[in-house]
């Protein structure tokens, strides 16, 4: 990854205050990067960040919308992390309220362990990741090499 990175933000409705806090804490940070975010939340983190941005002389930073969660947005961004356009995933989920989409959320959280995708699902997590010196520096996260599952023996007969 680029020390400009696509960075996915995602907040079930009764995280999304919390997103947005963290969020306005963190813009000068985010506003270097290009974002990514589910339908609701990324209207909130534009606004978000419209407002800071406004007389501070600094550009808000693309944010690309995906459809709502609910809708299909958590498995717009699976597949692009399987594509390779997503570096960091900022995603706050409800531990208290079963969603609708409950079967995409735990899609998209498996496929960030299998591309070995840095996640935060909690606020700590998320100022770890954003106040760590590799968050303006290029990396390059190690794959696991599945290359034998691809190429393994299946008898169908
Ligand atoms: P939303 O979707 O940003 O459209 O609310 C988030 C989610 O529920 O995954």
């Amino acid at each position: 990854m680029k020390k400009k990175k696509n960075i996915a933000i995602v907040a079930h409705d009764n995280r999304k205050k919390d997103i947005i806090e963290w969020v306005e804490y963190n813009w000068k940070e985010l506003v270097q990067h290009d974002l990514i975010c589910t339908g609701t939340t990324g209207k909130l983190v534009e606004e978000a960040l419209a407002i800071k941005c406004t007389g501070e002389n600094f550009v808000p930073p693309t944010v690309t919308l995906l459809k709502s969660g609910p809708l299909g947005g958590d498995q717009q961004l699976g597949a692009l992390i399987v594509d390779g356009q997503v570096d960091i995933l900022i995603f706050f989920w409800d531990p208290m309220q079963p969603q609708p989409h409950d079967v995409d959320v735990k899609a998209l959280l498996r496929i960030t362990v299998l591309y070995n995708i840095p996640t935060a699902s909690n606020r700590s997590t998320a100022d770890f990741i954003v106040s760590s010196s590799l968050f303006h520096e290029s990396y390059k996260p190690i794959l696991k090499d599945y290359s034998g599952y691809i190429t393994r023996d299946v008898n169908i007969m």
